[in-house]
């Protein structure tokens, strides 16, 4: 630790910096990303990218980007912001709707870094417990809606299907949450593609409602950081200016313009594989005698006690699974991507041993 700056930031003395210490391992199975691979064309199109895209500047807002997503979601070209990542548009999204001080409140648990973007821009932040509800399993963990109203909140953040549990939110939840806000209601569809529904339609209804999505997950683009957000135009255009000129590169904006119009077919056939690995992933864990989450992504939770421990002897045998200690309502869990099912045969073969040698 270094001593504190006199001149820093007063509300950067409670920021960490974000560091979760990833040390290598064979197989890692902790981001959620696609491990099948990347879409084709988009693979072609970095393999062969001109001079240009790299010498020069890119576009100031990714235009074209926005007017191929615009079609994808059938809303027209305004309505969207890219950003260098969706984590970009989160940070930018809270910075322009939120004074500092004003609060950020989103249910728990949920993706970890809500809270650490509040703090980066001087916004409070309270986490309000899901609920269990018995019945339908999909559906069985929800946020509290009254609670989360009841904040008062500029910025009410859901999460659908949320990190790290998989659950999806109830329609009728998400609409009562857009009819009652005070301020804006951010929905995290991150994973939305490996679920098959969305809230996009919603946006049409409310100037409040702004949707969060990412090529980092279905279309396998991650490291190229590519995120974006659908929303009203006036909604849009204020993250926008807080957002800033030239965000997204120009290598991704190719790469993703190319997927976006050659490669789609790809990312339809491994969403869809993931969606098959994923149940026979869970039916394995239950095999195991364990009790999975039902997921709506491209990921399993499973609670586990001693989660730390039992992902520090997966890892010994060369596997990462990202542990989650003590969630809301859940307790103990392991967080474990969906891949190719030769990964996860070689997951659970680590799996097994690691509960015998902590749990007994
Ligand atoms: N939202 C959720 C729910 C996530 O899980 C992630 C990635 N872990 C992100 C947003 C950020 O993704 P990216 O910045 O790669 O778009």
């Amino acid at each position: 630790m270094h001593e504190r700056l006199a001149f820093a930031r007063a509300a950067y003395d409670a920021v960490a910096l974000y560091d979760p210490k990833r040390t290598p391992v064979e197989l890692d199975l902790t981001d959620n990303t696609n491990l099948w691979g990347i879409p084709p064309t988009a693979e072609r199109t970095l393999r062969e990218m001109p001079a240009a895209a790299v010498t020069r500047y890119p576009t100031l807002y990714a235009a074209e980007l926005k007017a191929a997503l615009a079609s994808l979601h059938g809303v027209s070209a305004d309505m969207i912001v890219t950003g260098c990542g969706s984590d970009d548009i989160l940070d930018s999204a809270m910075r322009a709707f939120g004074e500092p001080g004003e609060l950020v409140a989103g249910s728990e648990p949920s993706f970890a870094m809500i809270p650490i973007f509040a703090q980066m821009n001087a916004l409070r932040w309270r986490g309000i417990s899901e609920l269990s509800i018995a019945g339908t399993p999909q559906l069985m963990h929800q946020p509290d809606i009254d609670a989360l109203l009841a904040t008062n909140a500029k910025i009410l953040y859901l999460c659908s299907p949320n990190n790290p549990t998989g659950a999806l939110i109830a329609r009728e939840r998400i609409e009562r949450v857009i009819a009652r806000a005070r301020g804006v209601v951010f929905i995290d569809e991150a994973y939305a593609e490996f679920a098959g529904v969305s809230s996009i339609d919603l946006v049409a209804q409310s100037e409040r409602v702004l949707i969060i999505r990412t090529m980092s997950k279905a279309y396998g683009l991650a490291g190229l950081r590519l995120g974006y957000a659908i929303g009203q135009p006036a909604l849009v255009t204020e993250v926008e200016k807080s957002r800033g000129p030239y965000k997204l590169n120009a290598m991704a904006e190719r790469a993703a313009l190319a997927a976006l119009r050659h490669d789609m077919a790809w990312v339809e056939e491994h969403v869809a594989l993931a969606v098959t690995v994923r149940e026979r992933l869970a039916d394995a864990l239950r095999a195991m005698g364990l009790a999975p989450m039902p997921s709506a992504a491209n990921f399993v939770c499973v609670p586990i006690a001693n989660c730390v421990a039992v992902g520090q002897a997966m890892r010994a045998r060369g596997v990462a699974v990202r542990p989650f200690p003590a969630l809301p309502a859940v307790g103990d869990a392991l967080r474990i991507s969906v891949g190719p099912w030769a990964l996860m045969e070689r997951m659970l073969h680590a799996l097994a041993p690691a509960l015998r040698e902590v749990n007994g």
